[in-house]
């Protein structure tokens, strides 16, 4: 497979206006498919809409930690439940820890997160987790529910080696993003994870903050990432992006069957 997977994106945050444009430039730069990860019940149901509205867009649902405003109520839990059944779901995400000093409650958060993990195993959607000075407890909760059943990946991974190896050791990938580009730390992080360990993605997201609109950060940027770690491994970006697309395909196991065919059907036009 040449063509490469933006595994996390929030693209429903952007204007959608913007979208049509934004997903030639990502055809264009050889990315086939692009997931979109709510971070609450209303973006989770946008999410399901794109996905439903442009063939190279999945869904992922979930409640993100940071946008919990308590625990999560059987309301939420039932919308998630019905959205986690659509055909265009593949993951759980964006969930997880996030225990910033003005982050939720670390106990509603792991109430939610163990909750949503329990609505991903009833539907065999794997998990993309989010955790930002939160590893111990994240990595410690993920094994308890173990996580090794569902497949998960560690989305926008900047952690240590050691880091990486427990979330290898759970059966799980990293999930890697621009800091490859910048960070020389994670840089040699990345060198001795396995080809084989490794999803790639943008987390693409509105970023007003960037003077030049050229400058935000889209799925077409997943090639930059794939491109970095073929420098970094010393092998052809055309190997990174093969391996990462059988990779991210392995990780959505069953759920992952549409963008199986739908990357099929792109290859097969293009040939
Ligand atoms: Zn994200």
């Amino acid at each position: 497979m040449n063509l490469s997977i933006d595994i996390h994106t929030h693209i429903d945050q952007h204007d959608p206006a913007d979208l049509p444009a934004m997903l030639e430039r990502s055809s264009a730069a050889a990315v086939g498919t692009i997931v979109v990860a709510g971070v609450t019940v209303e973006s989770s149901q946008k999410a399901v809409a794109l996905a439903n509205k442009y063939e190279t867009v999945f869904a992922a649902v979930g409640m993100h930690p940071q946008d919990l405003t308590g625990p999560i109520s059987s309301e939420d839990e039932a919308a998630l439940s019905l959205l986690a059944t659509d055909p265009l779901v593949v993951a759980m995400s964006e969930i997880g820890l996030d225990y910033q000093p003005t982050s939720p409650d670390h106990d509603v958060q792991e109430e939610a997160l163990r909750i949503q993990i329990d609505i991903a195993r009833r539907n065999k959607l794997p998990v993309i987790w989010h955790m930002r000075d939160a590893t111990p407890d994240c990595l410690r909760i993920l094994r308890d529910e173990r996580i090794n059943e569902l497949g998960g990946a560690a989305h926008y991974f900047q952690g240590s080696w050691d880091d990486a190896t427990t979330v290898m050791d759970l059966g799980c990938v990293i999930s890697l993003a621009k800091p490859l580009l910048r960070l020389t730390e994670l840089q040699e992080v990345a060198k001795r994870v396995p080809l084989e360990s490794i999803v790639l993605e943008t987390d693409s997201y509105p970023q007003p903050f960037k003077k030049s609109r050229d400058k935000w950060t889209e799925p077409k940027d997943v090639a930059l990432v794939a491109a970095k770690l073929a420098e970094l491994k010393g092998c052809s970006m055309s190997e990174v992006v093969h391996q990462t697309t059988d990779n991210a395909l392995t990780l959505l196991g069953e759920r992952g069957t549409p963008i199986r065919d739908q990357l099929n059907h792109l290859n097969l036009n293009a040939s």
